[in-house]
């Protein structure tokens, strides 16, 4: 353990399984570390750090913003809010156009369950095995394997699970009590598990027909990560409720709410709330990373990338590669954590999954062809 693991451990809460790096800096792709050395992003700060690390125009929005106004809070309207709010609902697919702003990917999809649950009589969710959707309470209950993420003495209310594999199940429980159906379009946490499309289709179907709610969370695989704006135009699937996060603000805390102007409508004052969410520096943050994934034509480079990963990194203990864009899972003939620590003597970092087997690379979406040759040269050194 390194001295400032220690250091922070002796303040801190033990609930970190930390790596032995510290970094102090970052530019692009670059982790600068205290000890000197430079390390290849290839987990980007658990996709967060959409735009790399130090980008000219993230930084100088920020610094802008923090002398103008640092925050206010939703008691007063922003025209930066309004401009943010309808940038996102423009990246959106069409028919989502209206945006609640919040801090978390977890806060997003508590939102999005209060939202469904205002159907009365429903009061049953249908989640998908392998999902994560966070670690507050409505988040953890439609998280697989809850009994270990929940941590309260009873779930808020009833969920039942489905396997992405088995369409028939879903159509079975999906009814009239079901307030409705929640699922990750490519589920981050469980390896880069790109569901069949033909489940989503039927996840669309079926909600309907039964007047549920379908709402994709797209806090991990969402902003422009599967190389298109959302993994539901990936898909060409349109849900009810969209919630998304982590890159959403490139590193400043910021999640969002993002539904249809159907929904909106039915909402009363006080209904939902928040402190932080939609501050001005999350909003000037949310601004500028869809300006730059616009201007700087980074969804092409997400594609052409993402294929670069896929015909050259099948090699030494990669045996396949699932996922899409830049939320790609690595499946690998040795625990990927023996691989995470090989690559990390090769100066490159990458994460590790709920499944053993997959190495995680959620790199920012800047990540250029000469990095993937670093990842490719160090995969074919390691032995299979
Ligand atoms: N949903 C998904 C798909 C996630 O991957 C995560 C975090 O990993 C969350 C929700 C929770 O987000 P947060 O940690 O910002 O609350």
């Amino acid at each position: 353990m390194s001295t400032t693991q220690a250091d922070e451990l002796a303040w801190t809460l033990p609930v970190y399984a930390q790596l032995a790096l510290e970094p102090v800096g970052g530019a692009g792709a670059w982790l600068e570390l205290a000890d000197g050395r430079r390390i290849l992003d290839l987990y980007g700060g658990h996709a967060v750090a959409a735009l790399g690390y130090g980008h000219p125009r993230l930084v100088a929005a920020l610094q802008d913003q923090v002398k103008r106004l640092t925050f206010q809070s939703n008691l007063l309207p922003l025209a930066l809010r309004a401009r943010a709010s309808e940038a996102l609902a423009r990246f959106a697919p069409p028919g989502l156009d209206r945006v609640f702003l919040v801090n978390s990917g977890a806060e997003a999809n508590e939102n999005a369950l209060k939202l469904a649950f205002r159907a009365p009589g429903r009061n049953r969710v249908v989640a998908v095995e392998g999902a994560f959707h966070g670690r507050t309470a409505a988040a953890a209950a439609v998280t697989w394997g809850s009994e270990k993420w929940y941590g309260f003495p009873q779930k808020p209310f009833e969920v039942s699970f489905v396997s992405p594999r088995d369409v028939g199940a879903l159509r079975h429980k999906v009814g009239e009590d079901t307030a409705a159906v929640i699922l990750e379009p490519v589920q981050g946490v469980a390896g880069a598990v790109d569901l069949p499309a033909e489940f989503l289709a039927a996840a669309r179907e079926v909600t309907r027909a039964a007047g549920a709610l379908l709402i994709f969370d797209e806090v991990q695989c969402g902003m422009g990560r599967t190389g298109r704006p959302f993994a539901a135009d990936y898909y060409g699937i349109t849900p009810d409720i969209l919630t998304t996060a982590k890159g959403l603000a490139g590193g400043f805390p910021a999640g969002a709410v993002i539904t249809t102007a159907e929904i909106a409508a039915g909402l009363k004052i006080g209904e939902l709330g928040t402190t932080f969410g939609g501050g001005p520096m999350a909003c000037a943050a949310i601004e500028t990373v869809i300006g730059v994934i616009h201007d700087e034509q980074l969804l092409d480079n997400i594609r052409t990338v993402s294929q670069q990963v896929r015909e050259t990194c099948r090699v030494g203990p990669v045996q396949s590669i699932q996922g899409a864009g830049f939320l790609l899972g690595l499946v690998c003939s040795r625990p990927a954590k023996e691989i995470q620590a090989e690559l990390l003597e090769h100066g490159i970092l990458a994460g590790t999954s709920a499944d053993p087997a997959v190495l995680r690379l959620l790199p920012p979406l800047t990540l250029e062809p000469e990095h993937v040759a670093m990842l490719a040269a160090a995969l074919t050194e390691i032995a299979p």
